[in-house]
């Protein structure tokens, strides 16, 4: 079995240990789609990138080795670098999203029973429930209130934060939810956040003083531990119990990325579906400093739910995006923005299930992708028949091995799966509407779309090494 550990020098490994303690960084440091778009556009900024807005409205002028980005509603961004090439002969195209499956906060969340405090939630993707029970969760996100002021909130995070759970029932009392089949052991309904326990201390005063004559916690006026969470969502940020219905926060397992094994060779952490491609795409994105063709990192947000909405792959920013760099570049053409797009190449790249001996089962060997064994290429994703899958064309395939071989790249080819054992989505196939090249690649991941999902140190390498030559391509 090969297996690429056994294949580095000293400086490799070297290289390979930089780049994974900057990816467990940035897993930490962006935990939901809008934190992505921050540390993506201060990295970019800092290794001279532009906004394209800037440019626009400064009525500047892009020509060759200009560096710039362009944001979508805080939750999607896409980096170009001008290759020597016109924009119009088609772009190398680094896709991948950033939006991960978590628990989001409903609009009208908080609420009191029995004295405990709550947020309603709605979860998002496709999850195991019983999976995001009784562990430490942290909250992320905005609350943007009605003057237009966004408050952001991260709690949970730091040492000193308290954490927050979702609770499971006791063993010794589930006989009958053991009997439950797994999708219905833990319903969509009761995985609501449990926030608070102690009554606003007015109540609690009131008491001291008299007006009320029993203090042992059954005569507290209903909602008192909400009234409480209140009263510290007001000092803290601000906000009214309304302003969550204008508030966008996530829910998602807290703490750092970890080093997984003895020997270190893995890593552990939240949301590597998909920033683990993400990142990757990013760090090579910022590498290379000069190419033919013009270079481009899209980082996409609502993958895990469709590509839907303004922020998801089938939004037409990138598509005015394109118009805008075109314009700026070559003069306003129509056709020339469709030419850009169907002549570009595309490595759409997303999460593949790495093989795992536990659920052997689910897997075919000869088409599975396995840890240390480098980047993966599916031609096709989908299921039952290939379904809605993005069949990438042979000639394409051909151009990218010889890529990846004249650079050294370790790549193996993979489906998601035995055949009709299930399937997922990517945004492939939304870019290849265009009629450009499309094949869907990545970094091979155990345990996907758990809590905290397993990544190759060795595979996170490759993908740099590999994204780096794409984009040269
Ligand atoms: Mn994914
Ligand atoms: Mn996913």
């Amino acid at each position: 079995m090969k297996n690429i550990w056994t294949t580095y020098t000293k400086d490799q490994l070297a290289e390979l240990d930089e780049l994974n303690e900057r990816y467990k960084q940035c897993l930490d440091e962006g935990k939901t789609e809008r934190e992505c778009v921050e540390l993506a556009v201060a990295m970019a900024r800092k290794a001279g990138y532009r906004s394209l807005e800037d440019v626009i409205s400064k009525k500047q002028k892009l020509s060759i080795g200009d560096k710039v980005y362009a944001v979508c509603m805080n939750k999607m961004v896409a980096l170009f670098r001008l290759g020597e090439k016109p924009v119009s002969e088609g772009m190398n195209i680094l896709g991948a999203h950033i939006d991960s499956p978590r628990i989001d906060v409903k609009q009208n969340p908080l609420y009191e029973n029995e004295g405990l405090a709550y947020l309603d939630t709605h979860y998002y993707g496709g999850i195991k429930k019983y999976q995001w029970v009784a562990q430490p969760l942290a909250i992320h996100g905005v609350v943007v209130k009605k003057d237009g002021t966004a408050q952001r909130v991260t709690i949970g995070e730091d040492a000193a934060d308290p954490v927050f759970v979702i609770t499971d029932l006791l063993v010794h009392l589930a006989q009958d939810q053991m009997e439950k089949k797994a999708s219905k052991v833990i319903e969509g309904e009761k995985l609501d956040l449990l926030i608070g326990n102690c009554p606003l201390n007015e109540v609690l005063h009131e008491m001291k003083k008299g007006k009320k004559d029993k203090a042992d916690g059954r005569e507290t006026p209903a909602d008192a531990v909400k009234e409480n969470v209140l009263r510290l969502l007001k000092e803290k940020y601000g906000m009214e119990e309304s302003d969550f219905t204008s508030a966008e926060l996530e829910i998602v397992p807290a703490g750092k990325a970890r080093d997984c094994g003895l020997d270190r060779s893995m890593i552990l952490s939240y949301g590597q579906d998909d920033r683990v491609c993400a990142f990757t795409s990013l760090f090579a994105m910022l590498d290379v400093k000069e190419a033919d063709r013009t270079g481009c990192c899209l980082l996409v947000d609502k993958e895990e739910i469709g590509s839907v909405g303004a922020t998801g792959m089938h939004s037409r920013f990138f598509e005015n995006t394109v118009a805008e760099l075109i314009a700026l570049t070559e003069g306003e053409s129509e056709l020339k923005v469709r030419r850009a797009l169907a002549n570009s190449r595309m490595l759409s790249s997303d999460v593949s299930a790495a093989y795992d001996p536990m659920y052997a089962e689910v897997f075919e060997k000869r088409s599975s992708a396995f840890f240390a064994n480098g980047l993966t290429f599916n031609k096709f994703t989908g299921s039952r028949g290939k379904s809605g899958s993005n069949d990438a064309n042979a000639e394409y395939i051909a151009e990218l091995r010889k890529t990846m071989d004249e650079a050294d790249v370790a790549y193996q080819f993979a489906e998601l799966g035995r055949v009709d054992a299930g399937g997922g989505g990517t945004i492939a196939y939304i870019m290849a509407n265009y009629g450009m090249e499309v094949i869907d690649s990545g970094v091979a991941v155990l345990n996907m779309h758990a809590p905290y999902e397993v990544s190759s140190k060795a595979d996170v390498y490759e993908a740099v090494k590999g994204y780096r030559a794409f984009l040269k391509m």
